[in-house]
C-alpha cells in the first residue's frame, strides 16, 4: 500500500458545509456578514494596481508590518473591539479591556488562518508522551490536531450549565503535565470565563506548563486574557481575522504571547512552511489593522442583533445560552436539531447542527445581518409551527 498508516487514522476536521447548488443564507460556519472595511478594499486594489511585480515576488516572511498594525490595534481597542470607545478617528479600550503594558510586535506571530497557527501551537508545546487537557465540547480541530501529531488528550466534560469545570481541569492538568486548551468564549456553546476566572486558573496551574486560551470570538464580548500576559510566561492567545475583522477568506489567524513563546512557534513556521501568509494577504490584515473604527462598528452590530436573536429564540420556547460570541446554540423542546437544521435549509437558510452525542439536540446559529436575521425568525416561526 503506498499509503502511510499515519494518513490512514486521520479524522480531518468537518466545516459548515459551502453547498454549490442554490446560493443560501449563510449562517453555519461563524463568518461575518459584513465586507471587509472600505479602506481594506482600497488597500488591496493599490498593491495589486501599482505592485504588480510584488505578486512575482516572496512576500515578508516575517509580516512586520502587519505585526506592528496588529499591536497598534490592540493596544487601542484593549482586544474587545465591540467595547472599544470611538470618537472620530481615535479608538480607546474601555475601563473593563485596559491593557496595564504595551503589546509590542515582537509579541504577535502571524499565520494562515488561527487553525493553521493552532496546529503550529500544538506541535510546538504539546508532547505525545503527555495528555493535554481540554473541555469534552470545544472546537472541534483541537482533537483533530491531537491525533494528526499523535498527542494523547484527556477530555474534561463541561458542567450542567454547559460552561467550564475549570476545577476538574486543573485537577487533570495537574496529573497530565501536558498543559490545557480551551476556547474562551467556548465554541459551540459560546459562553466565557471572566478574566479573573482565568486568572485563578492560572494561579492554580504549572507554570512550567502551556496554557493556551483561544480568543476567536472575545472581540463580541467576552474578555480577554491578554492582560495577563505580564503576569504568566505560559500563557500563548490565539486570535483570529475571520471573525470579528471579517477576514475569513484572508486566511489570518495569530497569537498574542510573551516573545520567546512567539520565537519557539517562528521555528515551527519555518520547518514547514517559511511564507504562511502571502503578500494581498498581509496588505489586506495590515488594512484592517489600521481601521479600528470600523470593526467597533461591525462587531457592535452583530453582537446587539445577536442579544435580539437571543430573545426571539427565548420567546418561541427554545433552550439557549448567552452567548459572548457571533453565534447562538439553542435547542427547541419539541423539535430535534437535526429536524430544524433540515426545515431550515428547505426555506434556504444554513444553520449548523453537529450530531455529536451530548450535543446533538442543538443547533448553532452564527448572527448575520439584520436582514438575514429576518429571513431566519420567518423560517424558524414557520419550522415550529409545522
Ligand atoms: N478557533 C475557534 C474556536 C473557531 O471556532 C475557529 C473557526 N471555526 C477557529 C479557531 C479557526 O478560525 P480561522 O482558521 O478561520 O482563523
Amino acid at each position: 500500500m503506498i499509503i502511510s498508516n499515519r494518513v490512514k487514522n486521520l479524522h480531518p476536521y468537518v466545516p459548515g458545509e459551502q453547498p454549490k447548488d442554490r446560493v443560501y443564507i449563510k449562517l453555519n460556519a461563524n463568518e461575518n456578514p459584513y465586507a471587509p472595511s472600505p479602506k481594506v478594499q482600497k488597500a488591496v486594489m493599490d498593491f495589486v494596481n501599482n505592485n504588480p511585480e510584488k505578486l512575482g515576488l516572496y512576500p515578508d516572511p516575517d509580516s512586520l508590518e502587519l505585526h506592528a498594525a496588529l499591536a497598534e490595534m490592540l493596544n487601542k481597542s484593549g482586544g474587545v473591539l465591540c467595547r472599544a470607545k470611538v470618537c472620530g478617528e481615535n479608538v480607546e479600550p474601555s475601563e473593563q479591556d485596559k491593557i496595564p503594558f504595551t503589546v509590542t510586535p515582537d509579541m504577535i506571530y502571524t499565520g494562515n488562518g488561527s487553525d493553521e497557527v493552532l496546529s503550529f501551537v500544538f506541535y510546538a508545546f504539546f508532547d505525545s508522551s503527555k495528555h493535554f487537557v481540554m473541555p469534552e465540547f470545544t472546537y472541534s480541530f483541537y482533537p483533530v490536531y491531537a491525533g494528526f501529531y499523535n498527542i494523547p488528550m484527556d477530555q474534561v466534560p463541561l458542567k450542567e450549565d454547559w460552561s467550564l469545570d475549570t476545577d476538574e481541569m486543573l485537577k487533570r492538568a495537574a496529573k497530565n503535565e501536558g498543559g490545557i486548551i480551551f476556547a474562551n468564549p467556548n465554541a459551540p456553546t459560546g459562553l466565557g470565563l471572566t478574566r479573573d476566572q482565568v486568572r485563578e486558573m492560572l494561579k492554580k496551574a504549572s507554570s512550567d506548563e502551556i496554557f493556551i486560551v483561544d480568543e476567536a470570538y472575545v472581540d463580541f464580548g467576552g474578555e480577554s486574557c491578554i492582560p495577563l500576559l505580564a503576569e504568566f510566561k505560559n500563557l500563548v492567545i490565539v486570535r483570529t481575522f475571520s471573525k470579528s475583522l471579517c477576514g475569513a477568506g484572508q486566511r489570518l489567524g495569530y497569537i498574542v504571547a510573551n516573545p520567546e513563546l512567539v520565537n519557539i512557534v517562528t521555528t515551527v513556521k519555518n520547518s514547514v512552511n517559511h511564507f504562511p501568509i502571502d503578500a494581498v494577504a498581509q496588505v489586506s490584515g495590515t488594512a484592517a489593522c489600521r481601521d479600528v473604527p470600523y470593526y467597533v462598528e461591525t462587531s457592535r452590530k452583530v453582537a446587539d442583533e445577536r442579544d435580539k436573536f437571543y430573545n426571539f429564540l427565548q420567546e418561541k420556547g427554545f433552550y439557549v445560552l448567552k452567548s459572548e460570541t457571533n453565534f447562538l446554540f439553542a435547542k427547541h423542546p419539541k423539535i430535534s436539531g437535526d429536524e430544524l437544521y433540515k426545515k431550515i435549509k428547505e426555506q434556504g437558510l444554513l444553520i449548523r447542527h453537529f450530531a455529536t452525542k451530548g450535543i446533538e439536540d442543538f443547533v448553532r446559529i452564527t448572527i448575520g445581518t439584520a436582514e438575514q436575521m429576518d429571513e431566519l425568525r420567518k423560517a424558524i416561526e414557520k419550522a415550529v409551527s409545522c
